[in-house]
C-alpha cells in the first residue's frame, strides 16, 4: 500500500554514514528525521544507569514502562531529534559512549522491546513526509517507502568514520577496539532471530566506501524524485 506521503528508509550497518546522510537530505528535502538508532541506544544509557542486565528481558520492559523512550522532532536540536526517557531529554554524548554501543545490540534484539520501538516508529512516520535511518526501517517498520537505501562502506572506513566522530567531540578512541566493537555489533544484528539487519528486495544498495557524503545525498534525492 503506497503510504500518504513520502517516506524514505535508510538501513546499514553502525558507521556506514546513514546519520550524516538523512539528517542533511531531510534539510535538504524538508523531511522529520529520526535516527531510530537513538531509542534502542536511550534504553541501552537507561539499563547501564539502573544496572539492568541486557539479557534481561522482562526487566528491560519494566524500565521502559517507568521511563518511555520518546522522541521530539526538531530540526534545530544538535541531533536534529530529542530523545527523552521519563522526560528527561538524553544527551547525545551519553547515547553514543562507547558503553551504550557495547550492550545495545543485545538490548535490540528483544522481540518485545523491538515491537514497542516499532510501533512508537510507526507513530512518528505518520506525522508527514520522513526519512528514517535503523536496521529494519525498509523490512519491518516502513515496508511500503517509497524509496529503500542499503548504505553499506568497509570495514576500514566505517571504523575510520566513527573515530573521526568520536575525534569531534573530544574523545580519543583505539582503533582495534573500535573494529572489534563494530564487527560484534554487525554479528549481532545481522543475526538475530528477530527483525535482523538484512537488504530489502527492493532496496538500492550504495557502497559509500569511496564517496563523499554530498555524492550519496544527491544519489537518494535523484531517486526520492523519480520516486514522487
Ligand atoms: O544506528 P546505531 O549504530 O546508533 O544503532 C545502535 C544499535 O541499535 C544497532 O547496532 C542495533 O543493534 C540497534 N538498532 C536496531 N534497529 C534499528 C536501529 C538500531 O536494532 N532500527
Amino acid at each position: 500500500m503506497t503510504p500518504p506521503h513520502l517516506q524514505i528508509a535508510i538501513d546499514g550497518p553502525a558507521g556506514s554514514g546513514k546519520t550524516t546522510v538523512a539528517r542533511r537530505l531531510a534539510d535538504r528535502l524538508s523531511l522529520l528525521y529520526l535516527d531510530t538508532g537513538a531509542m534502542y541506544r536511550a534504553l541501552a544509557v537507561l539499563s547501564l544507569r539502573e544496572r539492568v542486565d541486557a539479557d534481561n528481558e522482562p526487566a528491560l520492559l519494566r524500565l521502559l514502562e517507568v521511563r518511555p523512550i520518546d522522541v521530539r522532532l526538531d530540526p534545530r536540536s544538535p541531533m536534529g531529534f530529542t530523545v527523552l526517557a521519563g522526560g528527561e531529554a538524553l544527551a547525545e554524548a551519553d547515547l553514543q559512549a562507547n558503553a551504550a554501543s557495547v550492550v545495545v545490540s543485545t538490548i535490540a534484539a528483544h522481540p518485545k522491546i523491538r515491537e514497542r520501538m516499532v510501533a512508537k516508529q510507526r507513530r512518528i512516520a505518520e506525522l508527514g513526509p520522513v526519512i528514517m535511518a535503523g536496521r529494519d526501517i525498509g523490512t519491518v517498520v516502513l515496508p511500503d517507502a517509497q524509496v529503500k537505501v542499503f548504505l553499506t562502506a568497509s570495514i576500514g572506513a566505517r571504523v575510520q568514520r566513527r573515530r573521526e566522530q568520536f575525534a569531534r567531540s573530544g574523545t580519543a578512541i583505539d582503533a582495534h577496539a573500535l573494529y572489534t566493537e563494530l564487527e560484534e555489533r554487525d554479528r549481532l544484528d545481522e543475526s538475530r532471530a528477530n527483525s535482523p539487519l538484512q537488504i530489502p528486495p527492493d532496496a538500492h544498495v550504495i557502497d559509500s566506501s569511496d564517496l563523499g557524503i554530498d555524492d550519496v545525498v544527491s544519489k537518494i534525492a535523484a531517486l526520492a524524485s523519480a520516486a514522487a
